[in-house]
């Protein structure tokens, strides 16, 4: 037993260094990335289901790690909010993505809004609301094509000043989007608080829709409301011509996944807007 305790404690030990020689690797790794502009945007286009047009695009950050290759975001946003890098990571992505609305909305296929993510401790920042004024009145995108993504976590901690954050950017003309729609908690209560302009129901709903009698029920129901508060709905995570059939006989809204195109670096995507205006 004695000996079983002593290996139960050294095996705590080691799994412990690993994680903390992981994340502290990974700090540096990212502070490099950061320095060298490691970063790339990917942009998946959205879907006007009437009109069949493309109406807008998300950015999606991509982490290209000159060994390691391609890192999702799902692997180190997390850890940039904790070690605060996610300010300066930020900072980057909407600047170029800004940059990259305005090349677009250049061309024939304008307008096109431009869809960009942010994380709470973002949000909770002083000067949020100037930092995008900054970047709109630098780059010259026109506040309305901006639209920027929050999740319900914006609004957990420190609600009061997120709320105030969220109408400061309303009042610049700004669309605000609710991601992730259906799967936090108390959603309800929010619609009702916060001036936002577009729920984006989660792929989570969409993936059984065309069978599963519950998230078919569940999409109609959250289309139904958000029509009655005078919202816009974008449908995520539509992966097959069968779904989109679905949805677009039932719903008109916006809609986003597979089906349409993988999230492309602009080159990519601006070839798929030439190919996509043919049809
Ligand atoms: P999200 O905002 O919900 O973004 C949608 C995610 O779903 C993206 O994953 C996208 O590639 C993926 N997706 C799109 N269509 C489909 C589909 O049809 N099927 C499936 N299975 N997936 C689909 P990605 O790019 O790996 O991003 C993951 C998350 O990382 C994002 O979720 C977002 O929360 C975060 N993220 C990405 N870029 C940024 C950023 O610039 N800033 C911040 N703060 N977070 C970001
Ligand atoms: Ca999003
Ligand atoms: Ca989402
Ligand atoms: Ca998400």
């Amino acid at each position: 037993a004695k000996g079983r305790g002593r290996n139960t404690y050294q095996w705590y030990t080691d799994e412990l260094n690993r994680r903390v020689t992981e994340r502290v690797n990974l700090r540096h790794a990212l502070a490099q990335a950061i320095e060298q502009e490691q970063f790339e945007l990917h942009y998946q286009p959205q879907i006007d289901s009437v009109s069949g047009r493309v109406v807008g695009v998300e950015a999606l950050l991509r982490w290209q790690h000159p060994q390691q290759g391609n890192i999702p975001p799902i692997d180190f946003i997390g850890l940039s909010e904790e070690t605060g890098q996610i300010i300066p990571i930020s900072d980057w992505v909407l600047r170029r993505a800004c940059l990259d609305a305005v090349a677009l909305n250049r061309g024939e296929h304008a307008p096109l809004t431009m869809a960009v993510n942010v994380s709470p401790m973002q949000v909770q920042r002083p000067g949020f609301v100037a930092s995008i004024e900054r970047v709109l009145a630098e780059t010259g995108l026109s506040a309305e094509l901006l639209e920027i993504e929050i999740t319900e976590g914006v609004l957990m901690d420190s609600t009061e000043h997120a709320i105030d954050a969220i109408e400061g950017l309303r009042a610049l003309g700004v669309n605000i989007a609710l991601d992730d729609f259906g799967t936090g908690f108390s959603s309800l209560s929010y619609l009702k608080r916060l001036p936002i302009q577009k729920l984006k129901i989660d792929r989570s709903f969409i993936r059984d829709v065309t069978c599963d009698e519950n998230d078919a029920a569940i999409v109609e129901g959250v289309i139904t409301l958000a029509e009655k508060l005078g919202l816009t709905v974008l449908i995520e995570g539509v992966e097959t011509r069968e779904q989109f059939l679905y949805l677009r006989e039932r719903h008109p809204t916006y809609l986003q996944g597979y089906y349409f195109a993988r999230p492309i670096p602009l080159d990519a995507l601006i070839d798929y807007l030439d190919r996509f205006d043919q049809h």
